[in-house]
């Protein structure tokens, strides 16, 4: 087996709770507590994904052997490994909720790979930690293998996320009550192994603002600059406003790329509170997440956010600059002039336009955007949603229409609701005129065009039911469809005919059924 590098920075840097035990309770003056993962009794691994053990020195053939095994389902630690789990706190449904904290999850590690980059190594669902609240500490196979897909598939999509390196069933079965309506049920439990720089949130630096401690706080912004940030800090550079504030900057920048991104490929996070943001701006913590098929702006997966649909489709953009208010705020404790934060804030909302506007403009396949352009994004997403139109399939559907008598009945297939298509069929028909239109003034090889626009909308996501699907077979022994999932997710863009029936349009059984449309933070 290859040696791994290990350089635990965040535990050998930052102060630790000196209590060792798991109990939950309150943890101050610390930014973490040291706690072994606890033992399960049948691990047995599932899936991994080949890309991120090659990104860390390994094999496949390492993973599966016995020791690897048992260091990813918690049994085992391998040497240079030092298990810990964060303390942080959190705005949840906009409201500071206070400590949160790796509640089951448990960093083992930071391996510096042979290349020099960093990744920490996290177990989710190995067992309590002082932040487990009154739950357990535990994670059920459906949730585990949805996080383990998705971080991938993300990857592959090109947007910032956490990494996932494998999934291991615990032999253990757990107790969840799926919509907290008084139906528990024994599930199998699971272990993903999953992979960052860093996992640092917004809420590691909220906690301490909150509780005044700005002596931890000034050293986790610090150790953050010099960890995860290297490239903004001299050697001789002092914690001033100037350096807070183009970090601020830079945050918000990451941010706004990652939401311009969920916005283009129609992902909806579902959970966006301050405790699930990353401070590098990775997509963290795959809850009760979704993918848009009908396009509907106020859609949301979450069931627990149903009422007010804080976390819907459409209020991405908005709720993560919330959430970097929650952040400035926490950071103004540092600050001669935290005023001057408020111009992050901007920064975000720019760069947020900035990246939608050229992720618009590939979308479309336009040469580049021009004034009035903008009529044609606002006359279409009200006819998406009044047709029903598949956001996924109306792109891909969209670059291959290529004259200007092109017909709308070729959008039909995408829609969930012949009738309400039928309403839009003249007014899509218009929209698809005017917009040929205007490509055709780039006068540009549609070859091009084409490339274009598959570039920047994918053909296949890991819609809900697909995710279900492999939950379902996977619960009965069979694991086959986790590593084809992860094989066409590899190339999400790519045309792929073989595995064309995975991109097609939710079929009519999981339009309402638990898992593809409805999921809670129950996990
Ligand atoms: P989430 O909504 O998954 O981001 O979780 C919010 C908080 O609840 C975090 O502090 C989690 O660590 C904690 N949490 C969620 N599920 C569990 C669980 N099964 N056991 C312990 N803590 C949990
Ligand atoms: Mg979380």
């Amino acid at each position: 087996m290859p040696e791994l590098n290990f350089d635990n920075a965040f535990v050998r840097e930052l102060p630790a709770d000196p209590e060792r035990k798991p109990n939950p309770r309150h943890v101050f003056g610390s930014c973490y507590s040291r706690v072994m993962p606890q033992p399960v009794p049948a691990p047995q691994l599932i899936a991994w994904s080949a890309e991120m053990a090659a990104e860390l020195g390994l094999e496949a053939q390492d993973l599966q052997s016995p020791a690897w095994v048992e260091t990813l389902a918690g049994n085992r630690l391998l040497p240079g490994m030092q298990p810990y789990a964060a303390c942080y706190g959190g705005h949840q449904f906009g409201s500071w909720a206070g400590q949160l904290g790796d509640g089951r999850a448990l960093s083992l590690g930071e391996i510096v790979n042979a290349q020099g980059r960093r990744w920490e190594l996290q177990l989710k669902g190995a067992g309590l930690t002082p932040y487990s609240r009154t739950a357990d500490g535990r994670a059920v196979l459906r949730s585990s293998l949805r996080e383990f897909l998705c971080s991938e598939a993300m990857h592959h999509l090109g947007i910032p996320t956490t990494r996932a390196l494998s999934l291991v069933l615990t032999g253990e079965p757990i107790v969840r009550d799926m919509f907290y309506d008084g139906h528990p049920e024994a599930e199998p439990g699971a272990i993903t192994c999953r992979v960052a720089p860093s996992f640092i949130r917004f809420g590691n630096f909220e906690i301490f603002a909150a509780r005044s401690e700005h002596d931890i706080l000034r050293q986790l912004v610090d150790f953050t600059l010099r960890r995860d940030f290297p490239a903004m800090l001299g050697p001789d550079d002092e914690l001033n406003d100037e350096l807070l504030l183009a970090w601020f900057d830079e945050i918000a920048r990451r941010t706004a790329l990652m939401v311009a991104h969920w916005m283009r490929v129609g992902f909806v996070h579902g959970v966006m509170n301050t405790d699930n943001m990353s401070i590098l701006g990775l997509t963290i913590d795959y809850g009760p997440y979704g993918w848009l098929e009908d396009f509907d702006p106020e859609w949301t997966p979450n069931t627990t956010d149903a009422a007010t649909r804080r976390y819907c489709y459409g209020q991405q953009p908005r709720i993560a600059q919330w959430n970097l208010m929650c952040l400035a705020k926490a950071l103004s404790a540092l600050m001669q002039q935290p005023e001057s934060l408020q111009q992050g804030l901007q920064t975000y909302a720019d760069a947020y336009a900035e990246h939608a506007l050229r992720m618009t403009t590939d979308k479309l396949g336009l040469a580049t955007w021009q004034d009035g352009d903008e009529k044609l994004i606002e006359t279409l997403f009200p006819l998406l949603q009044a047709a029903e139109l598949d956001m996924t399939l109306f792109w891909r559907l969209l670059a291959d229409q290529d004259s200007e008598q092109a017909d709308a009945s070729a959008l039909q297939s995408a829609s969930y609701n012949e009738q309400a298509f039928a309403a839009q069929h003249q007014a899509l028909q218009q929209w698809l005129q005017d917009y040929l239109r205007r490509r055709h003034q780039d006068r540009r090889q549609l070859a091009e065009i084409r490339s274009q626009m598959h570039a920047a909308s994918p053909k296949y996501v890991l819609r809900n039911y697909l995710a279900q699907q492999a939950i379902d077979q996977a619960a009965a022994g069979d694991y086959s469809e986790i590593d084809r999932l992860l094989q066409i997710m590899r190339k999400p863009y790519d045309e792929q005919p073989e595995h064309a029936e995975y991109a097609a349009k939710r079929p009519e059984w999981a339009r309402d059924k638990a898992g593809c449309s409805m999921l809670s933070c129950s996990s």
